[in-house]
């Protein structure tokens, strides 16, 4: 097992924060988990992913454990479908082109979403019209405190919007060792997804070419609508999406159209927006908070020192890759305690801040 101490973390988020970190531990194979136990890990522990979804809101004086385990197994195979085991470790968007590059369905849409299969699973990554719960039959975990290894199936794993048991009730008891998505081998193209702003997913195919369309059709297409909302990793620190799209009732929606009458909202579990409420069944909605820091606060594009919103998605927090996690702190702060005052509907983060 590799030990690395006193590092920087800078190159290990996202968000470009430099901080330091006492203890770095990265798990190249299942042997090195026996070895963990026997280590004093002492402080606090965290485990890292690509740290593309993480605020170190300062230095982190505990251990981080990084799993680089990256191997894609298939495991069966029916008439319909293909189960894949894929170790945490192996990069998202290298699953998802091995998927496409194999014609098997069920993950194109959440093409290049940054970050590692052990923590999609975690965060239950989505994408326009795709969610991993969807296509996750399951998967393995290593217990901190037993050192046993368990098995949870997709239930088990109580995904909802953005969330798994593993940010809650679990959150920093188990290591998840690999991840088992379920493909489909006659896939369904899945174009649906629009947004007022971006049209839809369909409407970039048909501007690429004409159907049928492949899933490499597919992949190009949310590739170019990605490209157009979210800022360039090279350029600006930024954690995609930094808050969640808050959960409102009808009714404190039609409040909120006062203010904001464009705004977009969408069914609760559904990742398209709707244009009439009564197609709604549920009594509450997701409403696109972008559109209300946008239209209604005027945030898009605000900076305040080293920390702003994105020019092209408001609910996107850049930096320019000198901030410190107190600043992002502090202006994250800042933007909710404003949309709540605008508003009075939290905004609660989906960045993880350690
Ligand atoms: C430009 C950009 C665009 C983005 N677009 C999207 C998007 O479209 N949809 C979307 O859903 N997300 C999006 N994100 C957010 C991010 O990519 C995802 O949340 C991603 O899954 C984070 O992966 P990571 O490996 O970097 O995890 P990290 O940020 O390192 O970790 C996230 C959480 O998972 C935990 N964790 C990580 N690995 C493990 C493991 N093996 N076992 C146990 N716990 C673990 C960590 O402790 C932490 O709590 C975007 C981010 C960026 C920067």
């Amino acid at each position: 097992m590799k030990h690395l101490s006193n590092i920087s973390l800078k190159d290990h988020n996202t968000l470009k924060i430099n901080a330091s970190c006492s203890n770095f531990y990265v798990i190249e194979n299942k042997n090195d988990l026996s070895e963990m136990i026997k280590i004093n890990l002492g402080g606090s522990r965290h485990v890292l992913g690509a740290g593309a979804n993480v605020l170190f809101k300062s230095d982190f004086k505990g251990t981080i454990l990084q799993i680089v385990m990256n191997k894609i197994s298939v495991l069966k195979e029916s008439t319909k479908h293909v189960e894949v085991e894929a170790d945490a470790g192996v990069v998202w968007n290298d699953l998802v082109e091995w998927s496409v590059n194999n014609n098997l369905g069920g993950i194109e849409n959440m093409t290049s979403i940054p970050g590692l299969v052990g923590a999609a699973a975690v965060g239950n990554i989505a994408a326009y019209g795709q969610n991993i719960s969807d296509v996750c039959v399951g998967l393995t975990a290593y217990e901190f405190e037993t050192g046993r290894f368990k098995n949870f199936s997709s239930q088990e794993c109580g995904f909802s919007y953005r969330e798994s048991i593993f940010k809650n009730e679990l959150n920093d008891k188990y290591l998840i060792l690999s991840v088992i998505v379920r493909f489909n081998k006659n896939p369904e193209i899945n174009s649906e997804y629009w947004s007022k702003k971006h049209g839809s997913v369909g409407d970039v195919l048909k501007d690429n070419g004409k159907p049928p369309y492949t899933l490499r059709n597919v992949v190009d297409a949310i590739i170019k609508i990605r490209r157009s909302k979210f800022p360039d990793m090279n350029e600006f620190g930024t954690a995609g999406s930094f808050f969640k799209n808050p959960l409102v009732s009808k009714g404190e929606l039609e409040s909120i159209r006062k203010l904001v009458p464009n705004v977009q909202y969408y069914p609760v579990e559904a990742l398209h927006y709707v244009d009439n409420l009564l197609s709604v069944d549920s009594d509450f909605v997701k409403i696109a908070a972008g559109d209300i820091l946008d239209n209604g606060m005027g945030y898009k594009g605000k900076w305040s020192g080293n920390v702003g919103l994105y020019k092209n998605h408001a609910l996107v927090l850049v930096t320019n890759g000198e901030a410190t996690g107190e600043e992002v702190d502090e202006f994250a702060k800042k933007v909710s305690e404003d949309f709540y005052k605008f508003c009075s509907v939290n905004l609660e983060r989906e960045v993880v801040t350690i």
